[in-house]
């Protein structure tokens, strides 16, 4: 009996050693699946077998920047793709992300944000944006998923329209009309980046990366006269938003005393606690957006007579 065991110890050995090597063949840190109609997973027959379906590709643009202790900093850009996948999954879109950065100086601050110049973004998606046209690609939905991105999307929708044979719109435009409200609850208090809305957001889209248990309150300290415009502007009040944001969120030098670092002791831009979000409040919000992108989408297929899916 010793004797075997003996024996066939080294063939044992040889056995394990097999599985473990076989286990290390491939990336232990690899998760993702391959996602429909998302060009980073695609190889070049199944982006020219979608191109016999449809011409149609969604940009989402984010940044990386600080969104609390809570929030990862890729939280844009990665809530931005997620939604544009789940759009992609109903009807044929290409998704293609560009790149990750966008701009937002008012969050240098905090340590890990990156800011590019507004032309250098608009050029980076422009010059994408004609690689795509050589091989097929026309129409074009420019998701913003970054309120500091807003002009430069805004512009970069244009400039498609303006200098090349693509059309462009933008998404939030575009899903307005076919927009369901979602009932969020009000809020008597400032709630916005990296507030319930966006956490809610990412409880939903992106659940592994949300440190819900790191959220904090954070204490605001605004210069006075936007102190004062508060109550108006969380009632929606429109003259007291628009002066509000004009003014607020903008880069130290500046000298508006409106970074965030400056008015946020946590990064988060709102009085009202991160962990009052929920995961079905991002999905109620989410789920209402990718319907109304359905429909955009059915009707633009109707409008130039495209074979949608
Ligand atoms: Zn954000």
């Amino acid at each position: 009996m010793s004797n075997l065991i003996t024996k066939s110890a080294p063939l044992v050995v040889i056995m394990i050693f097999g599985l473990v090597s076989v286990g290390a063949q491939t990336n232990p840190l690899w998760a993702e699946r391959k996602v429909k109609n998302y060009l980073p997973h695609m190889t070049v027959p199944e982006v020219q077998d979608f191109l016999k379906y449809s011409d149609m590709v969604i940009i989402p643009i984010g940044a990386l920047e600080q969104h609390g202790a809570h929030l990862p900093i890729g939280t844009d850009i990665i809530n931005g793709i997620e939604r544009c996948k789940l759009i992609a999954q109903e009807r044929d879109v290409l998704v293609s992300p560009i790149m990750m950065v966008g701009q937002s100086p008012y969050h240098m601050g905090f340590a890990g944000t990156i800011s590019l110049s507004a032309h250098l973004i608009l050029q980076v998606h422009m010059e994408a944006v004609e690689s795509l046209i050589a091989h097929g690609f026309n129409r074009f939905i420019i998701m913003n998923a970054h309120g500091g991105n807003r002009a430069i999307s805004t512009l970069l929708v244009d400039q498609i329209n303006q200098t090349t044979a693509g059309v462009a719109v933008s998404f939030s435009q575009a899903i307005q009309p076919y927009l369901q409200p979602v009932s969020a609850p009000q809020s008597d208090v400032l709630d916005r980046h990296a507030g319930t809305g966006e956490t809610s957001n990412s409880l939903y889209l992106m659940p592994g990366l949300v440190q819900l248990e790191m959220a904090e309150s954070a204490k605001l300290t605004l210069p006075s006269h936007l102190e004062k415009m508060l109550p108006e502007v969380i009632k929606e009040e429109p003259t007291a938003k628009l002066l509000f944001l004009a003014e607020g969120l903008k880069a130290k030098e500046t000298g508006k005393s409106t970074s965030s670092a400056e008015m946020s002791s946590t990064g988060v831009w709102g009085e009202r606690s991160p962990k009052e979000s929920s995961a079905a409040r991002g999905k109620a919000s989410t789920d209402a957006m990718v319907a109304a992108a359905i429909q955009f989408i059915d009707r633009w297929n109707e409008l130039v007579d495209k074979k949608g899916e």
